[in-house]
């Protein structure tokens, strides 16, 4: 399969390009264009597999297809570790190095004045860790109203570090009516219990 076919934008392509990608990896051609499509989707994939890109390159698409009301987070990833979320924001700026897209980085550890600060500045995409975006909700200053679309990433590992209690009261603040992607480098029954409750109607895809 090749990039051009999965119907991104050409200021994705070139970015995609400056990065040297030849081909999408397997989870990137199947997700990517049902994601597109607005669709849900439960990926089964291990980190090492293009996984980031898979979600990152179409949410940046349709982001930067529809018009910003005020700049309020339109997009929210979840991560499980500090590490993970600042590997996300990397690949956030080079894919979206063509578009005048802007996030905030909400992880532990970090100065919460200049999260508040980022976040009044206004901001489309939210990358994140559950803990210190909770923190951040329950001060004020974050508004969920317009999120439409939820990447919850790392799902097995956010179960093996006690995360999902605040995961599901994150998605509960959150309009029924997102779209959510849920990946996981497992599928224990605990693991597919959330997905069920947490997705509609999502294409699966495993690699
Ligand atoms: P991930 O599974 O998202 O952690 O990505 C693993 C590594 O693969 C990262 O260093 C990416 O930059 C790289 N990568 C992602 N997609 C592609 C691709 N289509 N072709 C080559 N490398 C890629």
């Amino acid at each position: 399969p090749l990039f051009a076919d999965l119907g991104l934008s050409e200021s994705l392509m070139r970015a995609v390009e400056e990065m040297g990608y030849r081909h999408p990896t397997p989870i990137q051609a199947q997700a990517i264009p049902f994601v597109l499509m607005g669709r849900d989707v439960l990926g089964v994939a291990q980190t090492g597999t293009g996984k980031t890109a898979s979600f990152t390159l179409p949410l940046l698409d349709i982001l930067s297809g529809s018009r910003a009301r005020a700049r309020m987070p339109r997009s929210l990833i979840l991560e499980p570790t500090r590490e993970l979320a600042l590997q996300v924001a990397e690949n956030f700026v080079q894919y979206g190095k063509y578009l005048k897209l802007t996030h905030a980085l909400l992880i532990g550890g970090e100065s919460m004045a200049e999260q508040r600060e980022a976040l009044m500045r206004g901001v489309d995409v939210l990358i994140a860790t559950p803990g210190r975006l909770l923190d951040l909700f329950e001060r004020g200053g974050l508004l969920l109203t317009q999120t439409s679309t939820l990447v919850i990433d790392e799902a097995d590992r956010m179960l093996d570090m006690g995360f999902i209690p605040d995961v599901e009261r994150i998605v509960s603040l959150l309009s029924p009516n997102r779209q959510t992607l849920f990946f996981s480098a497992t599928m224990a029954p605990e693991i597919r219990r959330l997905a069920d409750t947490f997705l509609s109607n999502p294409k699966e895809i495993t690699v």
